[in-house]
């Protein structure tokens, strides 16, 4: 089923079903005082492990915040209690991609799927967060990176939160918005902000500790919460990060797409118009030099984005 080992165990969540907010496995707790309400999510993908291990470690820790509210939410809960070790790739969502799903014509709109009602649910909350961070992972291994969306103030957030090493600056997908870009977040004009990172492979050991550092990093910036706790884990320095353009996608025209190599991500290819795949026959090459690619998929059906493409840019 896959190739890479499962080094991760998904932690029990059912302790932390009811947390006080009237919706599911989403936990608030509020200082009492002034300040944002901040927010950290995990399993927005079912299969993603790392950030369902970094909110059982706050939960166990106790961390609250000494001003402003902190959120901590199982966005798809769901597909999450289904994650099976012999099929790992299956509990990603029940009925469709919670993360395509977050503009006002979706939400409000006429379709129903086991994931649109819980957007639906969780969208009134959402509605009243400062600052996001939406903890994800990644079908190959390649280096953990952030998705900025497009932006400055998201690139702004990717600086002061530091690690990852690499920041993508992106649109988002065609298929539907992401909860990253819903509402405020995705409004120049709006102070509030948003993060994804993407930690690593799904399964590998070292995607939970990126999540982790990640999430304590966005914690201290918050403001939030007790400097003296983040310190105590805070681990590791921050690399300068590398900040990439996504300048469009490679959208599969055939169903028989296949690239030269295996990529894995985040690939620097030094010179343009090198061949990196054939598309039906049709080599697609790269428009300029030191392009980076940006989560090759593994599901290669026409009309699906294959790769995405991107360039560095100063910051
Ligand atoms: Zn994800």
């Amino acid at each position: 089923m896959t190739k890479y080992p499962i080094e991760l165990v998904p932690p029990a969540i059912t302790a932390y079903r009811d947390g006080g907010t009237g919706i599911d496995y989403v936990t608030t707790f509020d200082s009492g005082k002034p300040g944002p309400h901040v927010m950290i999510s995990a399993v927005t993908h079912g299969n993603e492990l790392c950030g369902a291990i970094v909110l059982d470690f706050l939960f166990r820790e106790k961390v609250r915040p000494t001003a402003g509210k902190l959120t901590l939410a199982f966005v798809n809960y769901r597909a999450y209690l289904t994650f099976d070790q012999r099929y790992p790739g299956l509990s990603r969502y029940i009925d469709e991609d919670i993360n395509r799903l977050w503009s006002p014509e979706v939400l409000d709109g006429p379709r129903d799927s086991d994931e649109l009602r819980r957007a639906r649910e969780l969208r009134p909350l959402i509605d009243g967060v400062d600052l996001l961070l939406d903890l994800h992972s990644m079908q190959t291994k390649c280096p953990a990176l952030m998705l900025a969306g497009p932006l400055e103030k998201g690139r702004r957030l990717a600086a002061a939160v530091g690690v990852p090493e690499y920041v993508v600056s992106d649109v988002g997908h065609a298929a539907g918005k992401r909860m990253r870009d819903y509402g405020g977040f995705g409004d120049p004009a709006s102070a509030k902000n948003a993060l994804l990172v993407e930690c690593g492979q799904h399964w590998e050991k070292q995607s939970a500790e990126v999540a982790m550092q990640a999430a304590l990093r966005f914690l201290r910036h918050s403001g939030i919460v007790d400097r003296e706790f983040l310190a105590a884990h805070i681990r590791g320095d921050s690399p300068p990060q590398r900040f990439v353009t996504v300048t469009g996608p490679v959208t599969i025209k055939n169903d028989d797409f296949r690239f030269v190599e295996e990529f894995n991500g985040m690939e620097i290819i030094p010179k343009a118009g090198t061949i990196i795949a054939h598309d039906g026959g049709e080599p697609i090459r790269t428009p300029y030099d030191d392009c980076v690619l940006i989560m090759p998929s593994r599901r290669m059906a026409a009309g699906q984005t294959a790769v995405r493409l991107g360039r560095f840019t100063p910051d």
